[in-house]
């Protein structure tokens, strides 16, 4: 009895690995193309740092003529989810981050490395788990939970450290002609990789982020395939990445440590294997201290987060490259107007500790994004967005759309357009104001500044009704008659002016349509004010400006 009569006991039907080394040739791309993956677990909830390493990947793959594909990581089917795939599925497709090849919905794939789901590939597991058992690599354990928990425990207070491995892994050293009686004999067994490691010794590893690292080698018998038939992720990832013919590991840094036992079932199963870049995790400043984003304390670590509040998938994007180099904002200064695409991201620029996680800055991105749409792309966006959370913003967007648009027209498609919207939960507090109906609809505070005196503030109104406003002129003589206004009542046309004599005046031309503009809109602070007349039309301003003063 050899090793040969026990992987046919084991596994009888299954196929010889030369079968799939067939079916699943080398890539035949360019010199230099990464291929890379996204690989989560339908777990049903898609975590930031998911779509971060899904920009990454897909970004990288872009660049070089390369493929970047999802496959989808279901071995642990405790964990699984109804719709866990389409919600990873849609939550990529939301980004812009569709991948290559992979799964395209809960059940169908594109691509010729398939199938891309791990549960759908027990049969190759099995092929690629016979042929270690065949060369010695691999072995059945009968160890069960108890033995293992005892084991443990042993160890623990032996100070030793824990896992199969040497002395402790009993059922390594069983021999063959047992082991085959044990299984005809109905006991229940996994299988475990036969790790020819020696800890003492190191090896080197050269990762693409985190640079040189050295480890001792890897000595513990991994599980490979479970009770359940389904292969370990250890295992399931030398298998598919071998197959799918990916060259760079683009994976989450909790996996660093893995590397030494990666390597060597790449070694002996006989694959190249890939580059890993691993990535630091994205941190969150939390009373002083840095920590990962939690998927319980952090709302924002969801990325369902960001569509809830309205900011734009495009913005989430470019802070995550953000994120990713450091350059990034330097090239966005000087290429203001570029695609993100154009940006040129490099692996080995990345922080190889955890950057933390800066809303204030994604929110300045955002107001970027938002300032470069047409007045009909935020209508689109916006409207789009209000139908599933605000009904009320979406009733007042649409029930004028002419009108709509025009508001959102202010400041927008010129030089320096308006960065006042981050997101389109903000955008009905933006814009409200400027809408007749709902203005007079509710109580104006009038908070007036340096002006507040009633029946001077009265005056200036009725000044500016009577002589000077008139929705016709450019915006130049508009504002002359700004300056002819604050003259006539003691304020100096210039700030300027003002600032050299200040003596000489009662303030000068801002004061003045400040409360204009206050009077107007209820606010300090608004967009141009010009093109808000323009917008209301002479009616509404007028009445405005009576309203304010009655
Ligand atoms: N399913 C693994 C995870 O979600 C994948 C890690 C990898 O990319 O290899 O952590």
């Amino acid at each position: 009895m050899d090793y040969k009569d026990l992987a046919n006991v084991i596994f009888p039907d299954v196929k010889d690995i030369s079968y799939y080394e067939e079916k699943y040739p080398r890539r035949n791309l360019e010199e230099g193309a990464i291929v890379t993956r996204f690989a989560p677990s339908p777990t049903g909830f898609v975590h930031i740092g998911g779509l971060y390493q899904s920009v990454i990947a897909k970004k990288m793959a872009n660049q070089t003529g390369g493929i970047f594909f999802l496959r989808i990581e279901d071995t642990d089917q405790k964990r699984e989810v109804e719709n866990g795939v389409s919600g990873i599925i849609e939550a990529l497709k939301e980004f812009g981050m569709s991948p290559d090849e992979g799964m395209i919905d809960e059940v169908n794939e594109k691509g010729n490395y398939g199938p891309y789901k791990q549960s759908l590939r027990k049969e190759i597991y099995q092929a690629y788990a016979k042929y270690l058992i065949e060369k010695g690599c691999a072995y059945p354990c009968f160890c069960k939970s108890e033995e293992l928990d005892e084991m443990r425990q042993k160890q623990e207070a032996a100070k030793e450290r824990t896992g199969y491995y040497g002395v402790w892994s009993k059922c390594r050293h069983i021999p063959v002609n047992e082991q085959i009686e044990k299984i005809k004999n109905g006991e229940k067994y996994i299988l475990r990789f036969k790790s020819q490691g020696n800890p003492e010794k190191k090896i080197k590893h050269h990762d693409v982020i985190k640079g040189n690292v050295d480890f001792p080698e890897n000595d513990q018998d991994i599980v490979i395939i479970k009770s359940d038939g389904l292969p370990t992720y250890h295992f399931a990832h030398a298998v598919d990445d071998h197959l799918m013919g990916t060259t760079h590991v683009i994976r989450g840094d909790e996996w660093l440590s893995s590397v030494p036992l990666h390597l060597q079932l790449f070694q002996t199963l006989g694959f190249k294997a890939p580059k890993y870049a691993h990535i630091a995790p994205i941190m969150k400043e939390d009373n002083g201290a840095k920590r990962k984003l939690s998927k319980r304390k952090d709302p924002e670590a969801a990325v369902s987060y960001y569509a809830e509040v309205g900011i734009p998938e495009l913005a989430v994007d470019e802070y995550l490259l953000n994120i990713a180099n450091s350059n990034f904002e330097q090239w966005r200064k000087q290429n203001p107007d570029a695609d993100m695409e154009e940006f040129e991201l490099q692996l080995n620029k990345m922080s190889v500790s955890g950057a933390l996680f800066d809303m204030v800055k994604l929110l300045d991105i955002s107001k970027r994004v938002i300032s470069k749409y047409t007045a009909t792309e935020v209508y689109d966006k916006a409207t789009s967005w209000a139908s599933k959370y605000d009904e009320n913003l979406k009733e007042l967007l649409e029930k004028d759309k002419e009108y709509t648009l025009q508001v959102l027209g202010i400041e927008r498609g010129n030089q320096k357009p308006r960065k006042d919207i981050a997101k389109w939960a903000d955008l009905k507090e933006n814009i409200i104001y400027l809408y007749d109906e709902e203005f007079f609809a509710n109580p104006v505070s009038y908070e007036f500044q340096k002006i507040n005196d009633k029946a001077e503030i009265a005056k200036i109104i009725e000044t500016y009704i009577t002589k000077h406003f008139n929705v016709e002129d450019d915006k130049e003589t508009w504002f002359n008659k700004m300056k002819d206004l604050a003259e006539e009542f003691g304020y100096a046309r210039e700030t300027k002016e003002f600032k050299q004599n200040p003596e000489n005046y009662k303030g000068h031309v801002g004061d003045i349509s400040t409360v204009i503009r206050i009077c107007l809109t209820g606010r300090a602070n608004t967009p141009d004010m010009y093109e808000i007349m323009k917008v209301l039309g002479k009616e509404s301003v007028i009445k405005r400006l009576r309203y304010a003063i009655k």
